[in-house]
């Protein structure tokens, strides 16, 4: 059980941010996310697009961004529970809130922040017949360790950055024994550098790269053995492998959020302005995952919202202590 005073679920800006807010009030935060690394969407979605409207950053990549909120929020020595998200909340004889995983994860506080944006990204999976049968069986649709495939054949499918990405990681960096790119076109998607590098390993023979083709079919016997690959002119091939990855993008859902007992409007957690708190009391609901009048899905906007849910969960958990506003250029910031 892991215990702290906060659990924030989401781990984009919103969520990250409010580990530093929350840490000025000494409060311990434990993020959860079902992604495997922090950032939600500017990660997951913008990762090499600047962002114009940060205050004090004319212009910031959305990465660098969350790069910037994870060395802010260090000081205050935050929990992380990545590659799971909440499914269930429930609430123990002391009036604890308990979140629990996909991953049967538990973990205890008498707050807790949704910041959970969109919802959960769950990936794009590739029509293909029976192919749920072998997941975690040999078919992944996000690589969370790459060291998986050391030695392994493996076939990618797609062809954004994802795919790219790590095809080029797979190759260059000698973990699989053979990395095959299967793509819809003779085009793709990605960066044009990505796009650069996979030609290169392709003619060093380090890609094998297969266009305008599709994977229709998966076989093996409990695990995946093989794939079928349709090409635009040479029909269809049987090719042998370890793994199949397709990487067609995440489409976000609110999921498990929808099951709460929290008031939801147009996919959105309504909650009260004066402090972002929800229908149930400790519960609250900061960023994009909330709606009000005049609602903006701003990362600003989220910022705010956060710094006032953490004051009104300080109020929360110590009814007895009076909060006085410092001003961290008076009192600098002292962690955990
Ligand atoms: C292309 C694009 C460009 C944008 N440009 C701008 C811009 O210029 N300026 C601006 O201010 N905003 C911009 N935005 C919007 C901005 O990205 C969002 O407002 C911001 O990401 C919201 O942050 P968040 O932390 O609330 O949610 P998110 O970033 O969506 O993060 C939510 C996290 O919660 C996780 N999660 C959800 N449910 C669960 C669960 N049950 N268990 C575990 N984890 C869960 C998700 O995996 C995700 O990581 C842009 C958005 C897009 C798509």
């Amino acid at each position: 059980m892991i215990k702290t005073d906060i659990i924030i679920i989401g781990a984009g800006p919103v969520g990250l941010f409010t580990i530093f807010e929350a840490g000025l009030l000494k409060l311990r935060c434990h993020l959860i996310d079902s992604l495997p690394a922090p950032g939600g969407q500017c990660s997951e979605i913008y990762p090499k697009k600047p962002i114009y409207d940060i205050p004090g950053f004319p212009s910031i990549l959305a990465g660098e961004l969350i790069d910037n909120l994870v060395e802010q929020a260090k000081p205050f020595n935050p929990g992380f529970t990545l590659g799971e998200a909440a499914v269930k909340i429930d609430k123990n004889d002391e009036g604890n809130f308990i979140v629990t995983t996909t991953k049967g994860t538990e973990h205890e506080a008498p707050i807790i922040m949704i910041a959970g944006g969109l919802g959960v990204f769950e990936p794009r999976k590739p029509p293909i017949e029976g192919l749920e049968n072998y997941e975690d069986r040999g078919v992944e649709y996000i690589i969370k360790d790459p060291e998986m495939y050391r030695n392994k054949r493996c076939v990618i499918a797609g062809g954004g950055d994802s795919a790219l990405d790590w095809a080029i990681y797979l190759a260059d960096k000698n973990i699989a024994s053979e990395v095959s790119l299967v793509h819809r076109r003779t085009s793709f998607r990605g960066h044009l550098d990505s796009v650069q590098k996979v030609m290169d390993l392709a003619d060093e023979g380090k890609i094998n790269l297969i266009t305008e083709a599709e994977v229709v079919g998966v076989g093996g016997n409990g695990k995946i053995e093989n794939i079928t690959v349709k090409h635009k002119t040479q029909g269809e091939i049987v090719k042998d492998t370890d793994h199949f990855i397709p990487l067609f993008g995440l489409k976000p859902s609110l999921g498990p959020i929808g099951d709460w007992g929290l008031e939801i409007e147009k996919n959105a957690i309504v909650v009260d302005t004066l402090d972002y708190s929800t229908n149930i009391p400790g519960i609250y609901a900061i960023g994009d995952v909330n709606t009000y009048t005049n609602k903006l899905k701003l990362i600003l906007c989220g910022f705010h919202e956060g710094t006032l849910a953490v004051q009104s969960a300080f109020a929360r958990i110590h009814p007895d202590k009076k909060n006085v506003l410092k001003y961290t250029t008076v009192n600098g910031i002292s962690g955990f």
